[in-house]
């Protein structure tokens, strides 16, 4: 299986260190070529409006969509998590529009600028610890859209049909079981 990263910006090595100790072969994707032979792409943490920037600037925005429409899975941490929903609250910011999810960017408050939280998560026997930096969270979700995990009530990971979303950073933990069931997912 090869797993194209997004490497435009952020934290995409540290996904590529997961997925490797999974199983899987992974590529780093800058440019719409490099899309071609991958089974699935995860979009990294960083920074949602400087990706999307770039994104349009690589010609990939349409490409990734493109594929994302034709079934391809894709996973997105954070920053990734703002550019899969089809809305940022109170921003017009472009996104990809791939899942039925609103979100909230920079969510849990400027003092608040990064922390750590055991989570139950829907498919796992045990607490998964969660690392939030500048984390956004889901305000309502779509009727397709299966919520995995919440924190403090809000809802932090999700998934709808081939696309997995986490407000968190499971690529910042050596606990690879997220990374594991995204593979499943493929
Ligand atoms: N606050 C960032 C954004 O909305 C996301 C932060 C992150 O990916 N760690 O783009």
């Amino acid at each position: 299986m090869k797993i194209g990263v997004l490497a435009l910006q952020g934290a995409f090595r540290e996904h590529e260190k997961s997925l490797k100790s999974c199983g899987a072969e992974t590529c780093q994707i800058r440019l719409p070529e490099h899309l071609e032979d991958i089974d699935a792409l995860v979009i990294p943490g960083g920074e949602s409006t400087t990706m999307i920037r770039l994104l349009l600037e690589y010609g990939l925005l349409d490409k990734i969509k493109e594929r994302a429409e034709k079934g391809m899975p894709i996973f997105g941490t954070c920053a990734g998590m703002v550019l899969l929903s089809k809305k940022v609250e109170d921003s017009d910011q472009i996104t990809l529009k791939l899942m039925d999810t609103v979100v909230k960017r920079n969510a849990f408050g400027r003092q608040v600028n990064s922390f750590e939280a055991d989570l139950d998560i829907e498919m796992f026997d045990t607490p998964y610890r969660g690392v939030f930096i500048r984390a956004p969270y889901i305000v309502s979700v779509g009727q397709g859209v299966e919520v995995l995990a919440k924190y403090q009530d809000k809802i932090v990971m999700v998934k709808q049909g081939n696309f997995l979303a986490s407000a968190f950073h499971p690529e910042l933990t050596e606990d690879n079981r997220i990374h594991k069931y995204f593979l499943s997912m493929i």
